[in-house]
């Protein structure tokens, strides 16, 4: 702020003076006035000035002590137990030299005094230096130091005045809640300075976006807007005015594009995109936290299905998020209730057609849900940090259950999938040795499945990850590739074992050209690498005879076995070695 800027700021500040005398508010007024302050409240019955106080929020009390009806201390006291209140300033006008009212003042919280009659120059640096202190404190307390606008709590007090006056005018207002699209992964990969910049580039882009897309202010009623840093990596726009409800698809519409164009961070390109949810005063909350809180729901929203997306709330995600909650409770006691299992499908050798391995995978089974697919709970657990301990008991059984075959004399390789949240939390490595040991399980007999986007992620960190595993002989896949984006530089540095091409490749073979011509160059480009190619989701004798014309090496899938539990392995095996037979 520059000193012209602070200057006008301070002239324009909300004084508010409490004295049972209309002379002394009279010479003050012109004090002020000549000095440029513009605003002075003057309240003169006692009894009105804590109502006053709180329905105009002044930057500075000037307050009286000796009063009929209700004396000044008491104003005072009301204000510093008021939650709104507790911080304004409140300057003393005091006529007696009396120390133990000044005391008591002071110990009451006041910040300052004057003695009357009130010297004008004493009174303009007294009131200069108090606006100061609160500017200042304002803006720790208010403003977010890195992006220089307001926080989640001036906006939240600011909207919930916006709501009483709409509540009056009946106009309507919206609020914007927009959250960057892989901001953690920028964060992690290039470092907190990089996401730093990201930010406030970010919040100045979304700045000048709102501004540009200000409408011509209407004939009739108001509009303002308001940007605050609310989270992390989340802003909030609050639109207020007529017809907001369109206007907040169009500014949502035009801030999704300009986020979607790149940054130039530290002399390189970075991209990224936004989500934006949308939440609208009167008909989606009736207060501002039950405004704000819907706009963050339909964020979530419009981020779980795949992000950068814009989403308007609707009750129906309430609905859904209620779900949600009630399932992440039950995810909560489910292991301890025994209702999680693994099964194991078989991965089966291409040349031989012999099973060589089993990939674990969970399922929980809900006494009155039924079968919960991994698909809808994993993601809970992650969002929950529930998945440590999921992903745990998951590695654990697999070696328990591997090291059971292996004495049972069945060599088995079991892959079991990790999470990327667990994968990124650190810690996960000793895990997995101490698995291991408890066990009694040589590490070649554990795979580890990881996904594209969580090894690309942090790439310093991925690599001694890796480093530790490999160290403890364990083999790595990574799963779903196709889906991801992943750098060959990385995959070839990556100490890599094989790659799974992911199903909704397999799928479309041989008849889908384009998938056919995706596989041929997977499989090609995953030997060139010197890794081994799987297949997912076979289940067809023309994709098994596709992918095995391609030189694929092992595949997985319905056409030799769904995932099944522990104890149906044996049954299975012995149905694989007779087809096997028969084919012979
Ligand atoms: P994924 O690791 O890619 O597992 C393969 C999925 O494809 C499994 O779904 C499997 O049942 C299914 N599948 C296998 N063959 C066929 C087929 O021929 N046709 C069709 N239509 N589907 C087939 P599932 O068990 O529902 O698991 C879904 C995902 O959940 C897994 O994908 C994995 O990402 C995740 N998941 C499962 N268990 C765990 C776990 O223990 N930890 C973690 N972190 N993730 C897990
Ligand atoms: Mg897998
Ligand atoms: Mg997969």
């Amino acid at each position: 702020m520059s000193a012209a800027d602070r200057l006008a700021s301070r002239l324009s500040a909300t004084l508010l003076m409490v004295d049972d005398e209309p002379t002394t508010i009279d010479v003050i007024e012109m004090f002020l006035q000549a000095e440029g302050y513009e605003r002075l409240i003057p309240v003169t019955d006692s009894r009105r000035a804590f109502a006053t106080i709180a329905e105009e929020r002044p930057d500075v009390v000037l307050l009286d002590l000796n009063m009929p009806e209700v004396g000044g201390l008491e104003i005072l006291q009301a204000m510093r137990a008021d939650e709104a209140l507790e911080h304004v300033p409140v300057i003393i006008l005091t006529s007696s030299a009396d120390a133990d009212t000044k005391l008591q003042a002071l110990e009451l919280g006041a910040n300052d005094f004057l003695a009357k009659p009130v010297d004008p120059s004493e009174l303009v640096l007294r009131l200069r230096n108090t606006l100061a202190a609160k500017a200042y404190q304002d803006q720790l307390q208010y403003y977010d130091r890195l992006t220089g606008l307001p926080n989640r709590r001036l906006f939240s007090e600011r909207l919930g005045q916006m709501l009483g006056i709409s509540r009056r005018t009946s106009d309507q207002c919206a609020v914007l809640t927009i959250g960057l699209d892989r901001f953690r992964q920028i964060n992690d990969t290039l470092g907190r300075a990089v996401g730093d910049t990201l930010l406030s580039s970010a919040a100045d882009r979304i700045a000048k976006s709102v501004a540009a897309d200000s409408p011509v202010q209407p004939a009739s009623g108001h509009r303002s807007r308001l940007l605050a840093r609310v989270g992390g990596d989340e802003f909030a726009l609050l639109l207020s005015g007529t017809g907001v409800v369109e206007e907040a698809d169009r500014v949502a519409r035009r801030l999704h594009s300009r986020l979607q164009e790149h940054f130039e961070l530290d002399g390189r390109e970075v991209f990224t995109s936004c989500s934006i949810g949308i939440a609208c005063f009167p008909d989606d909350g009736d207060h501002a936290e039950a405004v704000l809180a819907n706009a963050g729901i339909a964020l979530s929203h419009a981020e779980r299905e795949g992000g950068s997306g814009i989403q308007f709330y609707n009750p129906s995600l309430n609905v859904r998020s209620a779900e949600r909650l009630e399932l992440e409770g039950q995810l909560r006691r489910a292991l301890d209730r025994d209702e999680i299992a693994l099964h194991y499908q078989p991965k089966v050798d291409m040349g031989t057609g012999r099973i060589v391995g089993a990939e674990a995978l969970m399922r929980w089974q809900h006494p009155e849900m039924g079968n919960v697919p991994p698909d809808r709970f994993i993601p809970i657990a992650e969002e929950t940090g529930l998945i440590a301990s999921l992903g745990e008991w998951a590695i654990r059984t697999a070696c328990c259950q591997a090291r059971a075959w292996q004495d049972a004399g069945l060599p088995l390789r079991v892959s079991v999938n990790l999470s990327a949240k667990q994968f990124h939390a650190g810690g996960i490595a000793e895990m997995v040795r101490s698995a291991l040991r408890d066990s009694g399980l040589e590490g070649s007999r554990l795979m580890l499945e990881l996904t594209e986007s969580m090894i690309m992620e942090n790439v310093q960190e991925t690599s001694e990850t890796l480093r530790a595993f490999k160290d403890m002989g364990l083999a790595l896949s990574v799963d779903d590739f196709g889906t991801g984006y992943s750098s060959l530089s990385y995959l070839k540095r990556f100490p890599l074992d094989e790659l799974k091409i992911d199903r909704s490749f397999v799928q479309g073979v041989p008849e889908d050209g384009d998938d056919a011509a995706i596989v041929t160059a997977i499989v090609g480009m995953t030997h060139s690498l010197g890794l081994k190619v799987v297949a997912e989701g076979v289940e067809t004798p023309e994709q098994l005879a596709f992918l095995r014309g391609l030189g694929c090496d092992e595949y997985q899938g319905y056409l030799c076995s769904k995932p099944v539990a522990a104890d149906e392995w044996a049954g299975l095996l012995e149905e694989a070695r007779n087809r096997a037979g028969v084919r012979e």
